[in-house]
């Protein structure tokens, strides 16, 4: 007899619910979580569906991964301290195998983001993965898309267009020579919220954030449109992996290809981020660009290059 859904839940996922602020986890009606005196509670919420936000050959262990990290992405974006999450898991079939492998993705994402596993609920249907982050926030701080001003540097983590890079390469377009391919897939399944920097930037009084779901120029443009400014990027400042450039200079990718995936390609889970221009930069962050006066997003597009802006599901 395959084994029930509370056996499961307990196989594999209620040893996930320690954390500093858990009351109580997995196995009554609710979770209970603790805020500290004043602190504000964020929330948020993702799904991720099989063929439309990760292949459906994907390592179980990497689409847990991924699940939780997309999800903790936006507590990074917010600059929250994370308190834990739920995770409404739904699944063809009870196969212990997957769901051992699974977890084991979800258990590494839970350990690297301090983000216990407090609740969830578990169904039978096609493969979705729903995660929904809880974290702290001070009283009277937060990092919002709406507070971008003229004058301010505009900033992104780590580099761009790797994931992207990786989906054209998973779906034929280019041919990465190997160990740059291998990086590539890896930035795509095992994205990194940047949990850290986030909470740096609330310190240091950054501006604005968005993390980089659907695009720079998407993303960017959601910071433009809610801080009503206009933002300048420079594509040549654009960070690339080591991994990325060997496209243009091993592979045959045109540069012109590159800038796309950097520009618009989605999926990395950096921070896009605006700080006061006498804010140095953070570790392993680049400047881009600045905001002035005006609106919308100037990137040199008089360059000529077709960019279709993120994605979008209807
Ligand atoms: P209820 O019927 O009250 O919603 P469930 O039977 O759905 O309760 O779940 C029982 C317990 O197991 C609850 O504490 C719930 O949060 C937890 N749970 C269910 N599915 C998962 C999951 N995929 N991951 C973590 N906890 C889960
Ligand atoms: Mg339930």
């Amino acid at each position: 007899m395959p084994p029930s859904e509370f056996t499961l839940i307990y196989r594999y996922f209620s040893a996930l619910g320690r954390g500093a602020a858990v009351d109580l986890s997995v196995g009554d009606d609710c979770a209970i979580l603790r805020l500290a005196p004043g602190e504000r509670l964020a929330a948020s919420v993702d799904t991720v569906v099989e063929g439309v936000h990760f292949p459906a050959d994907s390592f179980p262990e990497d689409i847990g991964y991924r699940a939780v990290a997309v999800a903790a992405s936006d507590l990074a974006a917010v600059g929250a301290r994370p308190l834990g999450m739920t995770l409404a898991l739904t699944l063809p079939e009870a196969d212990e195998f997957w769901l051992h492998s699974f977890s084991q993705g979800v258990a590494a994402a839970v350990s690297e983001y301090e983000l216990p596993l407090v609740g969830g609920d578990t169904t039978r249907g096609p493969l979705a993965v729903t995660v929904q982050v809880l974290g702290a926030l001070p009283a009277d701080r937060a990092l919002l898309r709406d507070g971008a001003q003229s004058g301010d540097a505009v900033y992104v983590s780590g580099t761009l267009g790797d994931a992207a890079a990786a989906l054209a390469f998973l779906n034929g377009t280019w041919q990465p020579p190997a160990a740059a391919g291998e990086y590539l897939l890896q930035r795509f399944h095992r994205p990194r919220a940047r949990i850290a920097l986030g909470r740096e930037l609330l310190e240091r009084g950054a501006t604005a954030a968005i993390d980089i779901s659907d695009g720079l120029l998407a993303d960017a443009g959601h910071i433009a449109r809610a801080s009503g400014v206009k933002i300048c990027i420079e594509p040549d400042r654009l960070p690339l992996s080591p991994a990325l450039r060997t496209g243009v200079t091993q592979a045959g990718v045109s540069r012109e290809q590159v800038l796309r995936w950097a520009l618009a390609g989605g999926d990395d889970y950096e921070l896009c981020f605006c700080l006061p221009p006498t804010q140095p930069a953070p570790a392993d962050c680049t400047c881009i660009g600045r905001v002035e006066d005006g609106s919308g997003l100037d990137w040199g597009n008089d360059a000529g290059i077709d960019i279709d802006a993120g994605y979008q599901h209807f």
